[in-house]
């Protein structure tokens, strides 16, 4: 298991629009913004060299990202690394003890993948990704 880099930083935000105006403002290109309904989130992403940075805003009040908000308010929710095996990577975390939010990884917008609960990594959620076609 190797992580290959960071792949992006992820923020919370209360509102999608009010954060691209801000970091629009910063000089980033920001990319549309598109849903992710089985996270009920909507998000948009922004390069920065090798990097990215994504911003999500909650679309119900039941979602993570809400619950997050309503809890620490705006800022970092998770970062995620690259990985080239998402399988193999998620059998040798578990193998390692780590908890994971969910066994089997998901297709995310830009990959494969899935999360390492904040319990068990000193309270920083932790996603990785196998990239498809990126
Ligand atoms: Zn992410």
């Amino acid at each position: 298991m190797k992580f290959k880099k960071i792949d992006h930083i992820a923020l919370a935000v209360k509102s999608l629009s009010e954060a691209i105006k801000t970091f629009k403002n910063l000089g980033f290109t920001i990319e549309e913004p598109h849903e992710i309904p089985i996270m009920n989130v909507k998000a948009a992403f922004a390069k920065i060299g090798e990097s990215q940075l994504e911003f999500l805003e909650s679309l119900s009040p039941d979602s993570a990202v809400s619950k997050f908000l309503q809890k620490k308010g705006e800022g970092i929710h998770h970062i995620c690394f690259e990985v080239s095996d998402i399988q193999k990577t998620l059998q040798d975390l578990k193998q390692k003890g780590f908890q994971l939010v969910s066994e089997k990884p998901t297709q995310g917008a830009q990959g494969l993948v899935a999360f390492i609960h904040p319990k068990s990594c000193h309270g920083v959620l932790i996603e990785v990704v196998e990239k498809n076609g990126y």
